[in-house]
């Protein structure tokens, strides 16, 4: 899947992608999405890469484990130069200047990489099944959002400085 820089040509070329990818490095490629760019030689082995990604990754509820279909629609817009322009350190600084720059080595790019990186950054770093996810029990590990189990109050932070509170007036 590869490409090598020769052989795209002046007039650049669009990718439709369609197929799935190991998003998260567990050993199948399990996350089917679609995407298209759209690349763009700009000048002497530099690309100008555009494009838009979707796919529906299935995430673990940070909170409370479930495991949930999370959808993603993303753009992205990159520049993409061979690692050697990086040569010395002046130039190091130049380039580094440069918004949303990034560098490929040797002398092929690897689309796919794109995506998923793409997918990466546009996924939560704390995902939740719903945005008020009320997580397992501590205590007993009940999933909070299907029943309350009665435990203790306590285990929760602010309520159980409250809790402690109300037992002292009480006396
Ligand atoms: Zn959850
Ligand atoms: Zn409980």
């Amino acid at each position: 899947m590869a490409m090598k820089i020769n052989d795209i040509q002046p007039e650049g070329l669009t990718l439709e992608l369609n197929q799935k990818i190991d998003l998260f490095e567990r050993g199948t490629a399990s996350t089917a999405f679609t995407a298209i760019l759209t690349i763009r030689p700009t000048s002497a082995e530099v690309l100008h890469i555009k494009g838009r990604v979707q796919a529906d990754p299935e995430l673990e509820c940070s909170r409370c484990l479930k495991v949930f279909s999370y959808h993603v629609d993303t753009e992205l817009e990159i520049t993409l130069a061979p690692e050697k322009v990086l040569g010395t350190a002046a130039e190091h600084e130049l380039v580094r200047s440069e918004l949303d720059m990034e560098f490929y080595q040797g002398d092929e790019i690897e689309p796919l990489d794109l995506v998923k990186e793409q997918l990466l950054i546009s996924i939560p770093m704390v995902p939740l099944h719903l945005p008020d996810c009320k997580g397992l029990c501590p205590v007993c590990g009940t999933d909070l959002n299907e029943m309350d189990c009665g435990c203790a109050k306590e285990s929760h932070g602010e309520f159980g400085a409250f809790s402690a509170l109300k037992d002292l007036l009480k006396k």
